[in-house]
Order: C-alpha cells, then structure tokens, then sequence
C-alpha cells in the first residue's frame, strides 16, 4: 500500500487516549497533520506532545461531540491551522454500565448522545471541509459489542454502536455524491489505558476466549482505520470491517478446538 496519507489533514475525535491515541501516533508516523481531539486540553495536548517529540505533526484541540457549536467551531479552527480537513476518525466514545433496572433516561442519553448523536455532529462539522479536500473520508469506531455481540450492564452501549452503523449506511449514499467514503471499524478487546488497571488475570481470561490469544492492541486498530483512509480503499464505502482475533467467530467454547501439531 503506497502512503497517501503524507500531510493530509486528519482529524481524530476521543484522540488524548486510548484507541484514539494509536489512531494519532499511526497516521502522524505516515506523516499526516494530525488534530488530536478531546474535552479536556491537558491530556490532548500530551498526547499531541508526544507526537511532535517523535518528530511528526500534531496539534491538540478541545472538542465535545456531544455538543454541535463545539464540534463547528473546533472543525473550523483545525482547517484553518491545517489548510482544511481530508480524513475524519469519529472514534470517541464513553462506555460507563448500568444495568437494565438501574439504567435512567439520564444514562441512556448520555451514552447515546457521545457515541451516535456525537458521531452525526463530528461528521456535520467536518463536511464542508471534506467535500472542497476532493478526496474524503470518514472512518468511525464502532465495536463488536452491540452490532454483533452483547455485554450485560451495556445495552446502552450496544445500541449506540449500532445506531453508528445504521447511520453510516444512509450516510454513505449522501456523501457518495461528494466522492467521499465512509466506512466502520469494529474492534473486539482491545488493551487500552482504561483496561490495563484491571490486573493480569482478569486480562488473561479476556484473552483466552480469542482465537489468537491475545487482547487487540490500539495499533491494531490504527492500521485498520489507516487502510481505510488510504487511496487504496477509495472504492469501499458503508462497510464495516472487525478487528477481534476472531472472537467473535466461534459458536462456543468448544469450537474454539484444540490443535495438537504433529
Ligand atoms: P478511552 O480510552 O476511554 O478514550 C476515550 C477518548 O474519548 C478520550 O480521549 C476522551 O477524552 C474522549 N472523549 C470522551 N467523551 C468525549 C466527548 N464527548 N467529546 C470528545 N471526546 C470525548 O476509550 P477507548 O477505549 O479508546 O474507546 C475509543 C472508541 O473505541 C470508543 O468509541 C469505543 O466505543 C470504541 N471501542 C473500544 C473498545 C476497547 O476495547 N477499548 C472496543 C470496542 C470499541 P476526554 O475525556 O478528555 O474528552
């Protein structure tokens, strides 16, 4: 794959950490311009420091999707410094649980709100800009959990990453029109910050119930969403593409099988 991603401007939402983080340090290290994206400065910009001090290009900004000034005037700033947006990475989200009989409008909202109605303003934001780059794209962060699995304790999260895909799909035939493409990536278990303080054990039986035996890493992720972005995958739109070691492949435990080698 040739790297055509070399200085296009790309904005990535949820970026200060996590699988949003990886998205920056993947698409900076194939020398994009990358705006680094969260609510919160101080974390942004390390992360964007960290970037730089790698010797690639980025520059923090405070964003709140779930807010559509916000998301207007941050699309607007980021143009403006970068000479316009190419790629959109819709990746932030929040993932607090409630339980069905826990779960207020109050919670529900709030999950829907940054993952979907986030996803829908981060994109409104961004499309005066990817429609005059002649070259746009979209790629969000969905999940696995929701579209094609379920978790107790997050059927709020399950619907939103869902409602993501619906709305690409509609989305997709819109900006089809503007020659841009959109498209999902649907990560399984992937080791972030968040999941790395839940101790060894509780990491190794999420890892013994993947195919390749281990938690995804945020590069994986990164690399999948780089594709997608690339030239090369400009004839591919409203799709989906999981990233999960095969986890979500086996029926049951017992399909996993049990190779002896020979
Ligand atoms: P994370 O480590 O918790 O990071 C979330 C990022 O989003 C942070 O940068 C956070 O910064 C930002 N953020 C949260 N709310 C925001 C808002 N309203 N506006 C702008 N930025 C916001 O999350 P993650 O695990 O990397 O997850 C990233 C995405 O991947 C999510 O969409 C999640 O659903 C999806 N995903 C994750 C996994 C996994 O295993 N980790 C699996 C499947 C899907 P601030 O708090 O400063 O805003």
């Amino acid at each position: 794959m040739s790297n055509t991603i070399k200085d296009k401007s790309v904005l990535i939402t949820g970026a200060s950490k996590g699988i949003g983080k990886g998205i920056a340090r993947i698409f900076a290290n194939h020398g994009a311009q990358v705006a680094v994206v969260a609510r919160h400065m101080e974390s942004a910009e390390e992360c964007a420091a960290e970037i730089r001090n790698s010797g690639w290009n980025a520059k923090a900004f405070v964003g709140d999707v779930s807010d559509r000034t916000s998301m207007m005037n941050l699309a607007q700033e980021v143009a403006q410094t970068f000479g316009g947006i190419d790629v959109l990475c819709a990746n932030a989200g929040i993932f607090p649980s409630a339980s069905l009989e826990e779960m207020t409008g109050d919670h529900w909202d709030q999950v829907i709100n940054t993952n979907a109605r986030g996803t829908l303003f981060a994109l409104q934001a961004c499309l005066p800009y990817l429609k005059s780059a002649h070259y746009g794209r979209v790629i969000i962060t969905s999940s696995i959990t929701g579209p094609v699995t379920g978790y107790a304790g997050w059927s709020h999260y399950g619907a939103s990453k869902a409602a993501q895909l619906g709305f690409m799909r509609s989305a997709a035939l819109e900006l089809a029109h503007y020659n841009i493409t959109i498209n999902a990536v649907m990560p399984g278990n992937i080791l972030t910050e968040g999941l790395q303080g839940l101790g060894n054990d509780y990491l190794e039986r999420m890892a013994s119930s993947i195919p390749l035996k281990r938690l995804g890493s945020v590069e994986d992720i990164a690399h999948a969403a780089l594709f997608l972005a690339s030239k090369e995958a400009g004839f591919i739109t409203g799709q989906t593409l999981i990233v999960d070691g095969g986890q979500t492949i086996p029926e049951n435990v017992e399909a996993m099988g049990s190779l002896t080698t020979c």
